[in-house]
């Protein structure tokens, strides 16, 4: 979805003007590949039609940056079908919390039942789980499994009472043993029926949760829709836990859901590992869908002081770390139009709080230097530092008339950018990689 995407949104992006027929087109791209994404075809429709209404107003025809703004409203819009802010759990500060875990077999219950208390121990609850799945051979053991991977007591009573009577009583022991949020692991079947559904409502009537969270496995797409409306009619369930986004690569179920039933997804599940939940922000999947991370507000603050060519050659270097002395004498230059550097490596995810960064200032002053070190290297130099050695420092540092600190200290700053780079570009695969949604 991700790529499809921007190659429509990209050809928008280096026009000048726009006119109706480049949106149209545009749109019909975006279309597309949402349809293609597994996206619900109402959603889909509803987004072109808003997105296309905005494109056409003045916002957009009266920008300096016509297609920068096609590709803001895009991101706006994605965000706004998947629901504004995060939305948080509801846990009650003075009385017992319920969650209650419903879903399909094999969406992620279990899973997710002990991510979850992993979660709400380390915020200093005392949970407990709840084994009412008694159909599925070795459930309960599974989720003893995972209560105890992540120190976290399970209440059961064997597979031959009725879960209903298995969750009164749980209610009764946790009161005991002052737990104070209580998650109840329920059964799932491969297809919806009535009795499944009978049961979790039955359930629901006598623990009254606080929370009914329903599991839906991304990677069923469309399917995914049609259980959550199901689900939600029987239980009005208070919000969705999407799993298994580490292997759906297309991304759609994430923007159908919110539309459909219109229930916040609260989490995403991506992993099997006990510490593979993740709180789900709506500008966060709209940036994994754009597959931009928050680069597209670099490449938005270089664009406004490099021209986009170069722009554009940055991100390729970036990306493939092919970056030289060269690039950075010349990023150096450009970056002094740009604004502080710390900024700019505040904005790429994971390097917002590096202390490192710090060494990474430019100063007019040096960049005085710099140039004249840079330009007192040889051309194989240039590309390639790490074959300087200690008397081409000195050589070099007579050359510019600087010395050899000042030799050694650039040279680290590259080193030090380098490495930043890197992190930044296996940071973008492993994002990518992860949600699968490039
Ligand atoms: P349940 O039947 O709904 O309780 O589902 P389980 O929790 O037993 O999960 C079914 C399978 O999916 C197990 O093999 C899990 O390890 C796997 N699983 C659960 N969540 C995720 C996830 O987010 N990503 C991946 N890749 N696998 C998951
Ligand atoms: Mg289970």
């Amino acid at each position: 979805l991700s790529d499809k995407l921007q190659n429509a949104l990209q050809k928008l992006k280096g026009k000048g003007k726009l006119t109706e027929k480049d949106i149209d087109l545009a749109m019909k791209e975006v279309k597309m590949s949402l349809l293609e994404a597994d996206v619900n075809f109402k959603v889909v429709k509803t987004f072109i039609n808003s997105v296309k209404e905005r494109s056409l107003g003045s916002e957009v025809m009266e920008s300096l940056t016509p297609g920068q703004q096609v590709v803001k409203i895009v991101h706006e819009e994605l965000v706004k079908i998947m629901g504004q802010g995060e939305s948080k759990l509801k846990i009650n500060s003075n009385d017992i919390t319920y969650f209650m875990m419903c879903g399909l077999q094999g969406a992620g219950k279990t899973t997710a039942t002990g991510k979850l208390a992993r979660k709400l121990k380390k915020d200093g609850k005392r949970p407990l789980l709840v084994a009412c799945d008694i159909y599925r051979p070795a459930a309960i053991k599974q989720l003893q499994v995972v209560g105890a991977s992540v120190d976290v007591p399970v209440f059961e009573m064997g597979d031959k009472t009725n879960p209903v009577t298995i969750a009164k009583e749980a209610m009764k022991h946790a009161m005991k043993h002052g737990h104070d949020i209580v998650i109840i692991d329920t059964a799932g079947r491969l297809h919806i029926d009535d009795s499944l559904m009978e049961e979790l409502v039955e359930i629901k009537q006598t623990v009254k949760p606080d929370e009914i969270l329903l599991l839906l496995d991304a990677m069923t797409g469309q399917d995914a829709v049609k259980v959550a409306e199901t689900f939600n009619q029987y239980l009005d369930i208070t919000g969705v836990i999407l799993t298994k986004v580490d292997g759906d690569a297309r991304g759609g179920a994430a923007l159908s859901i919110r539309n459909v039933v219109d229930k916040p997804i609260k989490f995403l599940s991506v992993g099997e590992k006990m510490d593979q939940l993740e709180t789900f922000h709506p500008d966060r999947m709209a940036s994994r869908i754009l597959g931009m991370g928050d680069v597209l507000s670099i490449i938005e603050k270089a664009q406004s002081a490099i021209d986009e060519k170069q722009a554009l050659e940055l991100q390729k270097k970036l990306k493939t770390q092919s970056f030289d002395l060269n690039d950075f004498l010349s990023q150096l230059q450009q970056i002094k139009n740009m604004g502080p550097l710390e900024e700019i490596l505040g904005m790429m995810p994971g390097l917002g709080g590096n202390k490192k960064m710090k060494d990474l200032k430019v100063d007019e002053k040096e960049l005085v230097f710099t140039e004249a070190i840079i330009q007192s290297m040889t051309k194989k130099e240039r590309t390639n530092p790490s074959i300087i050695n200690g008397s081409r420092r000195k050589r070099i540092a007579a050359g510019s008339g600087t010395s050899v600190q000042r030799v050694n200290q650039l040279l680290k700053q590259y080193d030090e950018m380098k490495k930043m780079m890197k992190k930044f570009s296996s940071m973008e695969k492993m994002m990518g990689k992860k949600k699968g949604l490039r």
